[in-house]
C-alpha cells in the first residue's frame, strides 16, 4: 500500500469513518449556555461586565501571571504587547518565518520592522542558540538594545512562537536575550495550558499572549489576551485596549490615541465556560496525542511531533513529519486524506516567502526551508473520542 494510503488507514484508527473530523473543532459541553445567556438577559454584551473580569481572574488562576487583560483578539493583543514592551516606530521585531502570518503582522501594526530568524528541528520553534550566532553576525550591542548593522535599525524585541502548542526552549532563549538586551514577548496563542520546566507559556517574558479564536483550546468566539507579571506593562495595556479614556463618571477625556481592542463581555462569557473546561481539554488531547503517536511510530517515513524536552504541550495541532524522501508524497497524503473525511492541512507557508513580507531581512533559515514542507496537521479537536 502507498504511504497515503497507509496514513489514511492509520488516521481511521483513531477517528471516526462515517462522518468529516475537521481540524480542530470548538468542543462546548460545560456552561456556555448559561453565561451567554446571563449577558442577554441582563443587557450587559458589550465591553463591560462582569464576565471580562472573571475570565482576566480565571486565566491569572490558570497560568499564574500576575496580570491578564482580555482583548478581543490575540493579534491585537501581540501588537499591543510589544507596543508597552517598547517597540517604536521602524524598530525591528525577531519573528520566526514559520508561524501564522498574525505573529508579523501584529509586529508591523505595532509600527515595527520585521527580521526573520530560523527555527529548531525538535521544538518547531526559534532556535536559540542560531538566533546568538545570527546576532553576532549582524548586531552591535548597544544600550536600548542591539543595533542591526545591516538596517541601521535598532532590534527591539524578540518574538518565540509556541507552535502547535510545543514549546521554544525558553531557559536557553531567555539566556541569550538578557546577554543582547532584548525583551521577550511569547506569542503563546496556541500554547494555552502547555507549561516549560512548570512555568505557564506566556508568563516566562516580559509578557505574552493567548488568542481564543474559534480554532484555538479555548474559544471566545473570538479574542485574546496578554499575559504578563508586570503591572504598570498591564495598566498601559489596557488603557490603550479601551479608548484610552481617562476614568471619570461622564466626562469623555482621553489622553492618547488608543484602540478599541476590548473583549465584549458576551465573549468573555463563553470563554469563561470554555477556561472550567481546559484541564478537560488537555486530558483528552494528550490522550489523544499518545495514540497518534503508537501508531506513527510503525512508520519508518513518517514521524509524530511529540512535546519537546522540557515541555508539557497542550498538543493543540497534532504534527506528522515526512521524512526524507517522503516530502515527495505530501500532496498526495493531503488529497487522500481530506478525501477521506479526516482534515489535514500542510503548515504554513513560511512567512518571508509571501510577497507582503518579502522585503524584510531574514537570518540564516535553512532548518525552516528544509523542515516546513514536510509537516502536516492532522485532526485534534478535543471532541475526538480516543477508545
Ligand atoms: C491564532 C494565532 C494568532 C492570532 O490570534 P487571533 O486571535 O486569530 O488574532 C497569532 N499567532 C499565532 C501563532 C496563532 O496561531
Amino acid at each position: 500500500m502507498n504511504l497515503a494510503n497507509r496514513i489514511v488507514e492509520a488516521l481511521g484508527a483513531v477517528l471516526p469513518c462515517d462522518r468529516f473530523t475537521p481540524l480542530h473543532e470548538p468542543f462546548f459541553k460545560g456552561r456556555e449556555w448559561d453565561y451567554v445567556r446571563e449577558c442577554i438577559d441582563t443587557n450587559w454584551v458589550s465591553t463591560a461586565g462582569k464576565f471580562v473580569e472573571r475570565f482576566e481572574e480565571g486565566l491569572v488562576a490558570v497560568t499564574g501571571a500576575n496580570r491578564a487583560v482580555a482583548v478581543n483578539s490575540g493579534t491585537a493583543a501581540l501588537q499591543l504587547a510589544l507596543q508597552v514592551c517598547g517597540v517604536k516606530q521602524g524598530d525591528e521585531v525577531v519573528v520566526p518565518s514559520l508561524t501564522f502570518a498574525a505573529t508579523a503582522a501584529a509586529a508591523v501594526h505595532a509600527g515595527g520592522s520585521l527580521l526573520f530568524a530560523d527555527i529548531d528541528r525538535q521544538t518547531l520553534g526559534l532556535n536559540p542558540d542560531k538566533l546568538d550566532q545570527e546576532l553576532q553576525l549582524i548586531a552591535i550591542p548597544g544600550e536600548g538594545g542591539p543595533i542591526n548593522k545591516q538596517t541601521g535599525r535598532r532590534i527591539a524585541a524578540v518574538v518565540p512562537v509556541h507552535i502547535f502548542g510545543h514549546m521554544v526552549c525558553m531557559n536557553e532563549l531567555s539566556a541569550v536575550c538578557a546577554k543582547w538586551n532584548l525583551p521577550i514577548v511569547e506569542d503563546a496563542a496556541e500554547a494555552l495550558g502547555s507549561t516549560f520546566k512548570g512555568a505557564a507559556a506566556g508568563t516566562i517574558g516580559v509578557a505574552g499572549i493567548l488568542s481564543f479564536n474559534g480554532n484555538k483550546i479555548i474559544t471566545a468566539g473570538g479574542g485574546g489576551a496578554i499575559l504578563t507579571n508586570d503591572e504598570e506593562l498591564a495598566n498601559k495595556a489596557r488603557h490603550l485596549s479601551s479608548t484610552a479614556k481617562l476614568p471619570h463618571s461622564w466626562e469623555y477625556s482621553h489622553d492618547l490615541i488608543g484602540y478599541n481592542y476590548r473583549l465584549p463581555n458576551i465573549n468573555a462569557a463563553l470563554a469563561t465556560a470554555q477556561l472550567e473546561q481546559l484541564n478537560t481539554y488537555i486530558k483528552r488531547k494528550r490522550k489523544l496525542a499518545y495514540r497518534y503517536a503508537e501508531l506513527f511510530a510503525n512508520f519508518d517515513e513518517v514521524s509524530f511531533i511529540e512535546e519537546p524536552d522540557g515541555c508539557m504541550s497542550n498538543y493543540w495541532l497534532n504534527t506528522i513529519m515526512l521524512e526524507g524522501d517522503a516530502v515527495k508524497e505530501r500532496e498526495a497524503i493531503l488529497q487522500a486524506t481530506n478525501k477521506a473525511g479526516f482534515m489535514t492541512r500542510p503548515a504554513w507557508n513560511l512567512l518571508h516567502t509571501l510577497s507582503p513580507y518579502a522585503k524584510y531581512p531574514t537570518m540564516d533559515l535553512s532548518t525552516a526551508l528544509e523542515i516546513a514542507p514536510r509537516l502536516i496537521n492532522i485532526p485534534s479537536g478535543a471532541g475526538i473520542v480516543v477508545a
